[in-house]
């Protein structure tokens, strides 16, 4: 039976409901299917890992058979998020398959691989794939929530111009790269946030990663998501809570009360005699539903100016 970690592939948790590990499923297959991959060999062996990670997770029998052999294993970990450390709530989905995400990228790079790592004997001249790249990135709470495009700014490995990638200008050495073939070099990407992804979401954007060697091709940018804090709200999954102040009056006699929400003013109705802690439920006003158009709800928990309980 393969080792790898089924919940992280499917991105739920391990007490995830049938319904959950459905719907994640069908939202991960649509991204990994080979279909929509113009068929790579890469993206055919991870809807192959995602299509074998639901079979055994949706029933229920060899789900609990699955679980019994990881409770043996418990301190198996794989996969690429260690770079990271993982936890529970590591929405780690990609990367699985052959590749080998980099942690940050190394100082020596893709130049000063050891005999060790490179048993062959090195063709300075052979295509080599660019690295891949992890890094994270603190997004505002609402992009998160709702969606949107964040400006980032890397550094990665890339062709070096001066002397074209060959590493020597005339018969000396390239000033530029040092011999090196490549240089550092900043990057400025625009990256598109999807609706409603949870914290701790790994983005992968492809070909982002460092430029390959000799024709051969780009690395991937991992983009792990890390919410910015919000001071008003916070966030349960789809639905966003608030705690909004009141003055005695208004709890006491009712009347509206213009509400900030994630992404307008709402006018809402204080009913009369609201008490401390009475919570109001806006629908639809939560964060977006991972994807799609939908959203989850607001609610709003008043509390009484001056009041102490
Ligand atoms: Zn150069």
């Amino acid at each position: 039976m393969s080792q790898r970690d089924y919940y992280k592939i499917l991105g739920v948790t391990k007490d995830a409901k049938p319904g959950d590990i459905k719907k994640s499923y069908r939202e991960r297959a649509k991204i990994f299917h080979p279909d929509a991959n113009k068929g790579t060999k890469k993206s055919e062996n991870q809807f192959k890992v995602l299509s074998e990670a639901y079979s055994v997770l949706s029933n229920t029998k060899k789900r609990k058979e699955y679980d019994r052999k990881r409770s043996q294993k418990s301190s198996y970990k794989r996969g690429p998020s260690k770079g990271w450390g993982s936890s529970e709530s590591d929405r780690w989905g990609y990367g699985f398959g052959n590749q080998e995400p980099q942690g940050r990228p190394r100082q020596d790079g893709p130049f000063g691989q050891t005999a060790a790592e490179d048993p062959q004997p090195h063709d300075p001249n052979a295509p080599t794939r660019g690295f891949d790249l992890q890094f994270m990135a603190d997004v505002d709470f609402v992009t998160v929530a709702l969606g949107g495009t964040i400006s980032y700014n890397y550094e990665k490995y890339a062709h070096c111009e001066s002397c074209d990638g060959t590493g020597e200008t005339g018969e000396k050495t390239c000033a530029e790269c040092g011999g090196k073939r490549q240089i550092v070099k900043e990057v400025n990407l625009d990256v598109k946030i999807p609706p409603g992804v949870a914290d701790q979401y790994v983005l992968r954007l492809q070909n982002e990663g460092g430029e390959g060697m000799n024709d051969g091709p780009p690395g991937d940018l991992f983009l792990k998501i890390c919410t910015k804090p919000h001071p008003i709200f916070k966030r349960k999954k789809n639905d966003i809570y608030m705690e909004v102040q009141i003055p005695p009056e208004l709890a006491e006699n009712g009347g509206p009360l213009d509400v900030e929400t994630l992404d307008t003013v709402k006018t809402i109705e204080v009913e009369e005699s609201t008490l401390t802690g009475e919570e109001l439920r806006i629908p639809k006003n939560g964060a977006a539903i991972l994807w799609g158009k939908k959203r989850g709800d607001l609610i709003i928990k008043f509390a009484i100016v001056g009041s102490k309980i």
